[in-house]
């Protein structure tokens, strides 16, 4: 399939009540937040560990290595940015040492409230970072949950590694692939066949 002119997403902003968030701490490293980005009435969440830069250092808006990988690939199985809602499990993008397990665990109170919000059909995991926090299981990685469609918190969750990894480690684009394939295969099911709520 061709190869797609990534843009930027439009943001999601932050809701005004928690633009000021200082639960964890992270708002020290100097990093914005960043809620969310895609389509926000979206049927699939996309969760990624924390946010890439959006603009440069003049303040231009870009896509990151990460997003056009994400974006090519949802190109690839024929998904498009309104079926999808990226969001991700630190909504501050760390740049220094910090305590990543009680940070994850403080910043997904938000992401839990976002889920709640937005019901949404179908969760996509990226990376082992958002595969843990999310399940819940600092055990639990990719490369052993890739390849089917769990149960999680009560959504139907796929899992697949971080785009990043796929940049740095071309071998892994075969699975990167089967996995987005998946997701977008059990989408159209839910599609065809709306379970009744
Ligand atoms: S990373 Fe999350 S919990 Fe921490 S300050 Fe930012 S929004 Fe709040």
């Amino acid at each position: 399939m061709s190869d797609i002119c990534s843009t930027p997403w439009p943001e999601d902003p932050t809701p005004e009540n928690q633009i000021k968030c200082t639960d964890c701490g992270l708002y020290e490293h100097g990093s914005r937040m960043i809620w969310g980005e895609g389509n926000p009435e979206a049927p699939i969440i996309i969760i990624l560990d924390n946010p890439g830069a959006r603009e440069d250092r003049d303040g231009n808006s870009f896509v990151c290595g990460t997003r056009q990988t994400l974006q090519q690939a949802a190109h690839e199985v024929g998904l498009t940015m309104s079926d999808l809602y990226i969001t991700f499990i630190l909504k501050r993008k760390p740049v220094r040492k910090y305590d990543k397990e009680d940070t994850r665990r403080i910043c997904m109170r938000h992401l839990q409230r976002q889920l709640q919000t937005k019901q949404p059909d179908l969760i996509f995991c990226l990376g082992n970072v958002s595969v843990q926090s999310f399940f819940q299981d600092t055990d639990a990685d990719v490369k052993s949950l890739r390849g089917k469609v769990h149960e999680v918190k009560g959504y139907p969750t796929a899992v697949a590694y971080h785009p990043l990894a796929v940049r740095r480690r071309p071998n892994l684009k075969s699975l990167f692939m089967e996995d987005w394939e998946l997701l977008a295969n059990h989408y159209r099911n839910i599609r065809s066949f709306p379970e009744k709520k």
